[in-house]
């Protein structure tokens, strides 16, 4: 942790000879404790780019200028960290895309100012297989998840999977959506393994045009139990995933705050990222983020947003396989500190299978 420590801090001083800055503490101390000594610092060497307007339609090609590559992913369960659980496999396999889209991430508004999006997109092609995230039981396949009634065309999830897991955590249930498939392949009741194939990716439902709708359940099985899927599924080898909790002067959560972030030094390609709107969402018990951006290459970012009319920056490693955390308080700056809970459990656990009624 020492030599990581250093490492950053050796890092940070690099990249702040880079940024014009004239004093730089000679104490080994994190980059993040460095920024947060300066507050609300603004940075006009900083060239704003230009925003790019916020997408309302499906598909959005082209909106987040990154390779379509990825390393393989790590194997599940994956959990690096004692506070990460990255449980799950991608359900859409590795041939297609098979990460979110930048523009539709978790606790986003962008139908109604009321409708928060419960999960991730992922933009595969028509038809391409839908796989289970993990192993556990079909509880239905149907239309009807989000009315309950079975059959329901009209309901905005389409056909739609739902997988109780094998495993919990915490104590608590766990259960994964797969919504708008054009076919459903699995049937109620059906145990599956991780890669199962559970249907076919479509356009069902509320949907303009064929993707994966991709949900995490945490404890109950409903539409105000989600948590973040990108804290779920495995990073790609070698890459990482960061995570924000960024604040107010009142330490009150900044809602639908535009976070960019830019690898250094090339600064391309940028990533936008959208801080939680207020709504049904649920922040992960540990980090409390009400930010996510994965699937980073390991390297050095630099963070910036506006906040109370000034620019704030600060720069985080991302490490393989794990989350690289950071807040952002108005008025106190940047910290890298983790929260610290000493009774989490760490590994997937299994739970007694109670059969309930399949409907
Ligand atoms: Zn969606």
């Amino acid at each position: 942790m020492k030599f990581k420590t250093a490492f950053i801090s050796i890092l940070f001083l690099l990249l702040s000879s880079c940024a014009g800055k004239a004093e730089v503490e000679s104490t080994p101390t994190s980059v993040i404790l460095e920024a947060a000594d300066q507050p609300q610092v603004t940075v006009e060497a900083v060239v704003t780019p230009s925003p790019v307007p916020f997408q309302f339609n499906l598909p959005t090609p082209g909106a987040e200028p990154i390779s379509g590559w990825r390393p393989p992913l790590y194997p599940v369960p994956w959990a690096v960290s004692p506070y990460d659980h990255f449980y799950f496999a991608r359900p859409i396999a590795a041939d297609n895309v098979n990460w979110p889209l930048a523009q539709y991430r978790y606790g986003g508004v962008f139908f109604a100012p009321n409708i928060i999006h419960t999960g991730v997109d992922i933009d595969a092609e028509m038809k391409a297989p839908i796989l289970a995230a993990g192993p556990g039981t079909v509880l239905s396949a149907d239309w009807g998840l989000y009315t309950g009634a079975s059959g329901n065309i009209n309901d905005p999830y389409g056909q739609a999977v739902v997988i109780r897991h094998d495993f919990g955590y915490q104590d608590k249930m766990l259960y994964t959506i797969y919504a708008h498939m054009s076919k459903i392949i699995a049937v109620a009741g059906q145990h599956v393994e991780t890669g199962d194939v559970l249907g076919l990716v479509g356009d069902t439902g509320a949907t303009t045009g064929p993707h994966l709708h991709f949900e995490v359940r945490l404890e109950n099985n409903t539409f105000f139990s989600t948590v973040n899927p990108e804290l779920w599924m495995a990073p790609p080898q070698g890459w990482g995933v960061l995570v924000g909790r960024l604040m107010d002067h009142h330490k009150k959560l900044l809602n639908q705050f535009q976070v960019q972030v830019r690898p250094e030094p090339s600064g391309i390609p940028i990533r936008t990222v959208m801080t939680y709107a207020s709504g049904a969402v649920n922040l992960d018990a540990y980090y409390q983020e009400n930010m996510v951006l994965s699937d980073l290459p390991a390297g050095i970012y630099k963070i910036t947003f506006e906040y109370d009319d000034k620019q704030m920056q600060t720069w985080v490693e991302i490490f393989p396989g794990q989350v690289s955390y950071f807040t952002f308080e108005g008025g106190v700056g940047f910290n890298t500190d983790r929260p610290a809970v000493p009774t989490l459990e760490f590994v997937p656990k299994v739970l007694p299978f109670t059969p309930t009624p399949i409907p």
